[in-house]
């Protein structure tokens, strides 16, 4: 029997994503394996951190890795190592920052939000952001001017949440940053390409072994040997309280090992067939446009666009979007990728999905929509209640 059905929880198909408040993604079978062989032993960490070092700067392209909860507490200790250093009395001392060089600039249009805001994870570590540029402009001349005596590090966030337009490149991020003294940090936690940011000059890049690399919960640091160890040093520091364990490094060096493995070819086919399928079927039905879109940030894979024109469907993209995840009818909850649902579009995401669901998805789908046809008032809601809607549902948690 399925653990969720024991523990009663539903059966939800994920055409979302890899997201946290999902489970992230489905863990591949070799990382289970070798996590399942280390659970049991006794391991000296600092030798496991050094082999997993090995293991991040072969795949990575850098001098050293380490491996650390999440990508999120991957920012707050890079940012706490370029402020301490290896010196455990100022290790001690975050984040209490007097003295110390404690501004990160980052572009006005990187400030996302992945589930938490990112200036706070900069904040955790007693440093503050220093916004450069606009939301949607950023020129190099901002960033140098931004930089100072104060500034410890530079901070670059590649992710579909930042805005896709207008600002600094990577390229001449670094060389300004640089330029000018400063480190560069790349959060790079969704992203495929493992070489590409440390081949770019960043002197410390970072990924989620928990995304498209399968891995278990955890962050992984790529970048200079000095940063990657002053980042380590924070685990007897603000690092504690965002430890990994054994089974979580164990975890990240299968999930680089299966990572290069992979038949990434055999793996795009499969969901270029799903995505395909869906196309047609979906694009037959009234006030329904699918079409097949690349990832905004270049990783290689693709996800439908689903757009609704409301008159036609009698529904609107979001409260199809709920419709599928709160299903009227007992059926499979399915939760679709819906971040920009407002435009009124959302996105299928096939990277987590298991055999047999492609069709359960397609089915529900043209389910849900039937309903909204054959209903005898249109199924549409003011977009402006339904985040109103989700925080009432949420707010008596657990119960
Ligand atoms: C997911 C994500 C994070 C947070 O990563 P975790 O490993 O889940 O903490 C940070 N930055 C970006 C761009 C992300 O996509």
């Amino acid at each position: 029997m399925d653990i969720r059905s024991r523990l009663g929880l539903r059966p939800v198909i994920n055409v979302s994503g890899t997201m946290t408040s999902l489970g992230a993604s489905s863990v591949a079978t070799p990382v289970i394996e070798a996590v399942a062989e280390m659970l049991p032993q006794f391991v000296e960490i600092d030798d496991l951190q050094r082999k997993a070092s090995v293991a991040i700067a072969a795949a990575c392209g850098s001098e050293a890795g380490y491996v650390t909860a999440s990508c999120s507490a991957a920012i707050t200790l890079t940012i706490a190592a370029t402020m301490t250093g290896d010196d455990p009395g100022l290790i001690e001392r975050l984040p209490h920052t007097a003295g110390l060089r404690n501004e990160v600039v980052v572009q006005t249009g990187h400030l996302v939000n992945y589930g938490a805001p990112i200036d706070q994870a900069i904040r955790l570590a007693g440093a503050h952001a220093v916004p450069v540029g606009a939301a949607t402009e950023a020129h190099g001349y901002q960033l140098a001017a931004a930089i100072d005596e104060h500034t410890t590090a530079a901070l670059y966030v590649v992710s579909h949440h930042t805005v896709g337009y207008g600002l600094i490149p990577l390229e001449e991020f670094i060389e300004v940053a640089h330029g000018k003294g400063v480190p560069v940090i790349v959060d790079a936690a969704s992203e495929y390409d493992l070489k590409r940011f440390i081949a770019a000059g960043a002197d410390l890049a970072l990924y989620s072994a928990h995304k498209f690399l399968g891995g278990l919960t955890a962050g992984i640091v790529a970048g200079k040997k000095a940063l990657v160890r002053a980042a380590y040093f924070q685990n007897a520091g603000i690092g504690r309280g965002m430890k990994v364990g054994k089974e979580g490094i164990a975890g990240a060096i299968a999930a680089l090992d299966q990572w290069q493995h992979r038949d990434h070819v055999a793996v795009r086919a499969r969901e270029r067939s799903y995505l395909s399928s869906w196309e047609q079927a979906l694009n037959r039905l009234p006030g329904v446009r699918a079409q097949i879109e690349a990832d905004p940030t270049g990783n290689p894979l693709e996800r439908l666009k689903i757009s609704l024109d409301p008159r036609d469907a009698r529904t609107t993209a979001w409260d199809l979007a709920d419709a599928l995840a709160h299903p009227h009818d007992g059926s499979q909850p399915v939760i679709v990728r819906d971040h920009e649902v407002e435009l009124h579009y959302f996105f299928l995401d096939p990277c987590n999905l298991h055999a047999g669901e492609a069709p359960v998805v397609l089915a529900r789908i043209v389910a849900e929509l039937q309903h909204a046809r054959e209903a005898r008032e249109p199924l549409v809601t003011p977009f402006h209640q339904r985040d109103a809607r989700r925080t009432a549902a949420r707010r008596n948690w657990p119960d």
